[in-house]
C-alpha cells in the first residue's frame, strides 16, 4: 500500500511531496499542480511548457514562481522528445549525455541526473509520469520524464543504469516516488496491438486500459530498487483536472512541474 503523498504550500503555492523523499532534508522535491500561476485558458494557471502555445511571458512567470517557492535559483527544463536520452549534470563536468546530445536551442533529454548541489531538475507533464530518486549514500538524485514511449522503451532501467555507472550508485539505496499521470482508469490504448509490445499486454485490463502505474513499479523493481523504497502518489491526471493538466483530458493545455534537487 502506498503511503499518501503530502499537500505543502510555499508562498502561496500548492506542491506535493514523497513522504519518503521529504523524510531527506539535504534535498529537495515537488510535484507543482496548475494552480497558482499566470497563464490563462486553455492554461490556466501555473503552466511551465514553452512549447504548447501559451503566452512566454506567462510561462516565464511561472518558472520563476516554483524557483522562489522552492529556493532553486539554478532549475534546469529541457526539451523533452519521448525518447530515452539521459542528461547528466555532474561536478566539474560541462553537461553531457551518453548519446552527446546537447543542441544549440538548449538541453535535450528525457531524464535528468545530477549530483551538483543547487541545480534542481525539472520535469514536464500532463499524463506522463515524473519519476523522482534520490540515492542518499551517493547524494544524487534523477528526474524521469515516461510517457508510455519512455516506459515501453524503460527510461527508468536506462537512468538507474547512468547512476549506477557514472556516479557509482546502488539500486538498493534509490528512493523512488511515482508522479500523478494518466491512471489505469483512463490510459485507453485502442490501437495497442501496434503500439505497446506484447510484453506489456499483461498490463491492460479488458477494455484496453494499462496500468502504467504497475509497470513503473516493476521496472524500478527489476532494477533493484527495494518495492518499500518506492512511492506511486496513485493521482490520475485526467480524473484530476482541476489539480492537473491532462493531455488526454483537454488536448490543449499547459504542463505542470516535477522538481528535485540537492540543496
Ligand atoms: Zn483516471
Amino acid at each position: 500500500m502506498d503511503k499518501e503523498v503530502i499537500l505543502r504550500q510555499i508562498n502561496g503555492i500548492s506542491f506535493f511531496q514523497f513522504p519518503h523523499l521529504a523524510a531527506f532534508p539535504e534535498i529537495c522535491h515537488g510535484i507543482f499542480t496548475r494552480k497558482s500561476g499566470f497563464s490563462r485558458s486553455p492554461y490556466c494557471s501555473l503552466n511551465v511548457s514553452y512549447d504548447v502555445g501559451d503566452s512566454k511571458s506567462n510561462v516565464f512567470r511561472n518558472r520563476q514562481s516554483i524557483s522562489s517557492c522552492i529556493d532553486a535559483q539554478d532549475l534546469v527544463f529541457v526539451k523533452q522528445t519521448h525518447a530515452t536520452d539521459v542528461l547528466i549534470f555532474k561536478k566539474m563536468e560541462t553537461p553531457q549525455t551518453l548519446q552527446k546530445i546537447v543542441s544549440e536551442k538548449g538541453l535535450f533529454g528525457d531524464a535528468l541526473v545530477t549530483d551538483i548541489p543547487k541545480k534542481f531538475l525539472a520535469i514536464q507533464v500532463a499524463d506522463c509520469q515524473a519519476v523522482l530518486m534520490y540515492d542518499p549514500v551517493r547524494h544524487v538524485v534523477a528526474n524521469i520524464h515516461a510517457g508510455w514511449r519512455g516506459s515501453i522503451h524503460n527510461i527508468i532501467a536506462q537512468t538507474i543504469t547512468v547512476m549506477q555507472k557514472i556516479f557509482n550508485c546502488n539500486a538498493g539505496h534509490i528512493i523512488a516516488g511515482v508522479g500523478p499521470s494518466l491512471g489505469p482508469c483512463c490510459a485507453e490504448f485502442k490501437n495497442y496491438r501496434e503500439e505497446i509490445p506484447r510484453r506489456f499486454w499483461k498490463y491492460k485490463d479488458d477494455s484496453n486500459h494499462f496500468d502504467f502505474w504497475s509497470i513503473s513499479r516493476d521496472q524500478l523493481c527489476d532494477a533493484g530498487v527495494l518495492d518499500a523504497n518506492i512511492i506511486s502518489s496513485r493521482q490520475c491526471t485526467k480524473c484530476n483536472p482541476e489539480l492537473f493538466f491532462s493531455y488526454r483530458g483537454e488536448h490543449i493545455t499547459g504542463r505542470f512541474a516535477a522538481v528535485i534537487g540537492i540543496r
